[in-house]
């Protein structure tokens, strides 16, 4: 078979030659050391966790090693396709502060590797099929729908490995040029296939081992391909095998970050390279993220776990830093040690190193994101947690943001409650739970949510607010006050320390507590909060008055 006649009836159209390419993409020129990463998401619009995962390790690896990070739409599978499904990849990311250095933009790309929607480089993969082809290490296969599924049927009736390979490849492998050009003259569609060096009929123990260094596994050796597998599809879109080793070769990425599910397909990619004649990339293969589910791992599921979308990050409103900041808690396993020496250091101050991620499967763990989303939150200041917060508002509730415009000073003092001591309260974990946190504040949301202690009646409920408002004086000190209430507390027959009552239950009705919470639930409408004094000055004289007032019947 004359090779190269057969790749310009494949390839009648394609002009430019590899060295082009070459050309026209040139090593990039960067530092020693310096790694070239990329995110290559498929625009289904559902982007998710394991996707801000991944990037996050493309990112670390190259700002920390003064590389280029760059964003590759992978949008060759048109079925899976949605509208605005690339701005949601974009604004996503970028909510959690993961920035590109070139690639996919809202409108356009920008970088001189592109183009950087799969969709857009048909004539790229179209020159290196054609040259595959003329090499002899790619052929044109008109198998049929039917025929494949033949072929599929034979193989599980007989308990072989599917796909084509060996034997099954054969017929289409030794179509004469005549034959192929009849074919082609009478439109029968066809794929054009890889044809593997593997053979298939070798004894196990004599099949060739590829060895592949992971970045994050060590050595991984696998037997080699010998799978015909389709490298572009009737319609001429490639496949991802076949794009991801042109596109990754020609944007110079030096590492793949991808998760495991790829692990398995690394021999095709290997020989995919060797053909080509390409230096193959680092592999850096994450682990998948599982969560525990009633002691049991499991893999995070779309329909199961809310949490597996990024969405909800943003709906719930949690903080990017937080996520950031647990994420590298499941990344990299001395992370949490960092943190406890460098409490107060920048996160990007932290070396993320390939070595320290784990390869078992990363355990996703919402309370423990709550827990340093608390932490991180109780360091950011006022003012800062006022913007986010608004943002959060403008972005999922549109009524609140307008609430918070209107008194931005009214609202900082809120969110600065108890937080300002050298043991902050921690209340905070994301912007909707901080909302509901802080709603009692706005008399729109004011609720009575909590009931009276039962060791008060109602109608001493009504006598303590009663004595309470009477003796009320706004500019009282935080001990003037509290006087004031154990007062009303043993006046009425309540001891004046819980542990008076403990001690000796049957002389009192309740404590001083009991009488202190009638008045948190009447100024808050909540038995729990922080300190009701300090509440009380945030929300005036007029409206605490008006509150207490509310609830003596
Ligand atoms: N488009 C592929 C995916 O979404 C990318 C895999 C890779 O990073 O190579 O899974």
């Amino acid at each position: 078979m004359d090779h190269n006649k057969l790749a310009e009836l494949l390839f009648p159209h394609i002009d430019k030659k590899p060295e082009d390419y070459e050309k026209m993409y040139p090593q990039r020129q960067i530092p020693e050391g310096a790694m070239i990463t990329r995110l290559g998401p498929s625009p289904t619009g559902f982007i998710h966790l394991g996707n801000l995962y991944g990037a996050f390790v493309d990112e670390r690896l190259a700002h920390q090693s003064n590389g280029t990070f760059y964003l590759r739409i992978e949008d060759t599978d048109d079925k899976r396709y949605v509208e605005g499904a690339v701005e949601t990849i974009i604004t996503s990311l970028d909510f959690f502060g993961i920035n590109f250095d070139e690639g996919a933009l809202l409108d356009g790309e920008k970088g001189s590797y592109g183009p950087y929607f799969q969709s857009e480089r048909g004539k790229i993969y179209g020159c290196f099929a054609k040259e595959l082809v003329k090499k002899g290490f790619a052929y044109p296969c008109f198998l049929t729908e039917e025929e494949l599924a033949d072929i599929r049927a034979a193989q599980e009736a007989a308990k072989e490995t599917t796909g084509i390979y060996g034997k099954y490849a054969e017929k289409s492998r030794s179509l004469t040029y005549e034959e192929i050009e009849a074919n082609i003259a009478s439109g029968k569609p066809y794929v054009v296939r890889l044809k593997s060096s593997g053979n298939h009929e070798l004894p196990s123990e004599e099949i060739r081992h590829i060895e592949v260094e992971d970045a994050i596994r060590g050595t991984l050796s696998m037997p080699e391909n010998d799978q015909d597998i389709i490298l572009l599809k009737a319609n001429g879109i490639p496949t991802y095998h076949f794009a991801h080793v042109i596109d990754d070769h020609l944007m110079r990425t030096t590492h793949v970050v991808r998760g495991e599910e790829w692990l398995m397909s690394l021999p095709i990619h290997v020989e995919l390279f060797e053909k080509l004649g390409f230096q193959m990339p680092v592999y850096c293969h994450t682990a998948q993220l599982l969560k525990l589910d009633n002691g049991n791992k499991r893999k995070l599921s779309k329909r199961k776990d809310p949490e597996l979308s990024l969405d909800y990050y943003r709906q719930e409103g949690y903080h990017p830093q937080a996520v950031k900041e647990y994420l590298l808690t499941i990344l990299n396993s001395n992370f949490e040690e960092w943190r406890i020496s460098n409490p107060d250091a920048p996160i990007d101050d932290f070396k993320f190193t390939t070595e320290k991620m784990s390869s078992g499967g990363a355990l996703f763990d919402l309370n423990k994101l709550n827990d340093i989303s608390k932490d991180v939150l109780v360091k950011i200041p006022a003012d800062q947690l006022y913007d986010f917060l608004l943002d959060w508002a403008k972005r999922s509730r549109p009524e609140v943001a307008s609430l918070l415009e209107a008194d931005r000073g009214y609202v900082e003092k809120i969110l600065d409650l108890g937080r300002t001591g050298n043991k902050p309260r921690k209340d905070f974990i994301c912007a909707k739970q901080m909302f509901d946190f802080i709603s009692y504040f706005f008399d729109d949301y004011f609720v009575i949510e909590d009931t009276i202690p039962e060791e008060v009646s109602d109608e001493d409920a009504a006598e303590i607010l009663r004595r309470y408002l009477d003796s009320y004086d706004h500019s009282d000190d935080q001990s003037a006050w509290f006087d004031k209430i154990r007062a009303i507390a043993t006046e009425m027959g309540y001891a004046a320390k819980p542990k008076d009552f403990k001690k000796n239950p049957d002389q009192y009705k309740g404590h001083v507590g009991h009488v202190s919470t009638v008045i948190r639930i009447a100024v808050m409408g909540r038995s729990q909060s922080p300190d009701v004094w300090e509440i009380q000055q945030i929300l005036g004289e007029d409206r605490t008055k008006e509150r207490i007032g509310m609830l003596i019947v």
